[in-house]
């Protein structure tokens, strides 16, 4: 008699006597011994019973697996179905069960003290896999699988959790009237009422839409999300390189999309473009929320009454590397934590356009509000550019020009 039966055949016994079949029997040891199936070893635990003295023979029908592997055709079968209607380099099998079933295992481990068996759900994942395994030609991935085939086995019925593409690439913002992202109507929430046309949104489309829809048109998806290095205000443009950004298509049943041709499709907006698109991982959109790079914008300003050009120019060299107390803006108070935030100026740079407007080109720490440290939003940001030129001053436009994260991590 082998010695991993030996060593246990009190406990064997009692697990025969629970009247369950070989398969049942041999997955309860399943992590004793290796190299055979569940199947193989509760029959030699069998005959060492009977050899031992101990006569307990196959039931007719199993209580515990309800013969549910004899239908592992049927299972596999359901899901190459599926699987192959779908563009992956990978799956895996995955089941639901009856809970009687999980219940009747536990019970059995539990009355037992069985610490070495595999259970009936990881033996149906494997067996399922095996069996479909030839009619998907596709890999079997246990880590970070592209689509995970799930079986309920009491209806043979397969649905598919797909793993989401990730694109990124940068943005331009070249309208003063769309938001970044898809933005609800404030009195449906999205479902759609007078207010919003039944459009479900407060503007028609977004920086997130324009690409988002042709995404998941192309990948036959279900939803687009879109997550970007910071934003800018809806009034406000976003030039140069643009900004860092990655789209998100969720349940894809087309990954392989052509990247080139979702570019050329989203540049006919003229409120949005897109460059340098690239495939990219799941953890790319953490660095990407998470990122602090330091911004370059261009804004319009107004002044409440004239200004000296010297003094501008000479306010605005004063401010470099300096460091603001910014409470948080009257504009945003209601939806932000009241707070006094340090955030840093880098420089800035004037050009005087007229007897009470000019223009200035800064550079900021990420996080600074950049219409407030102009007019000083009545003291809540300090100092400010109005407070050191003596003159009330407003921002009329604001740009961002640079999002300067070459070289972050
Ligand atoms: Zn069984
Ligand atoms: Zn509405």
């Amino acid at each position: 008699m082998e010695q991993w039966i030996s060593e246990n055949i009190d406990k064997m016994e009692a697990v025969a006597r629970e009247g369950i079949c070989d398969r049942c029997l041999g997955r309860m040891f399943g992590k004793l011994s290796t190299g055979m199936t569940n199947d193989i070893r509760g029959s030699m635990i069998r005959d060492a019973l009977k050899e031992n003295g101990a006569d307990v023979p196959a039931p007719d029908e199993c209580p515990l697996c309800d013969d549910v592997f004899d239908s592992l055709d049927i299972f596999a079968e359901a899901v190459a179905e599926k699987v192959v209607d779908v563009e992956s380099d990978n799956f895996l099998v995955g089941c639901r069960v009856d809970p009687a079933m999980l219940k009747m295992e536990k019970d059995i481990i539990e009355r037992h003290n069985l610490d070495r068996f595999e259970s009936i759900k990881t033996e149906l994942n494997r067996e399922i896999g095996k069996v479909a395994l030839p009619m998907i030609h596709r890999p079997v991935e246990f880590k970070n699988p592209q689509c995970v085939a799930c079986v309920d086995v009491r209806f043979a019925d397969v649905t598919l959790d797909l793993s989401p593409v990730f694109i990124k690439g940068r943005y331009t913002k070249l309208s003063r009237e769309i938001p970044q992202t898809i933005w609800p109507c404030r009195m449906c929430h999205g479902k759609g009422c007078p207010r919003c046309n039944g459009t479900g949104k407060m503007y028609q489309t977004s920086v997130q839409e324009i690409i988002g829809d042709i995404a998941l048109e192309m990948c036959q998806g279900n939803e687009h999300f879109f997550h970007g290095m910071g934003r800018e205000d809806i009034d406000a443009l976003c030039l140069g390189e643009g900004r860092p950004f990655v789209l998100e298509i969720s349940q894809p049943k087309r990954r392989d999309i052509d990247l080139d041709e979702l570019e050329m499709l989203a540049n006919q907006s003229d409120l949005a473009h897109y460059h340098g698109l690239q495939f990219t991982e799941r953890a790319e959109v953490q660095r990407t929320k998470t990122a602090t790079p330091s911004k370059t914008y261009r804004v319009t300003v107004k002044a409440d009454s004239k200004v000296n050009k010297e003094r501008v120019v000479e306010v605005a060299l004063s401010f470099k590397n300096v460091h603001l107390n910014q409470r948080t803006p009257k504009r945003v108070e209601h939806r932000r934590a009241d707070l006094v935030r340090d955030r840093e100026i880098l420089w800035v740079e004037a050009e005087v356009t007229g007897e009470d407007t000019f223009n200035l080109t800064l550079e900021t720490e990420s996080g600074t509000y950049v219409k407030e440290f102009v007019s000083g939003d009545d003291g809540r940001c300090t100092p400010s550019f109005s407070e050191a030129l003596g003159v009330q001053c407003y921002v009329q436009t604001l740009d961002v020009i640079a999002i300067n994260n070459e070289g972050m991590k």
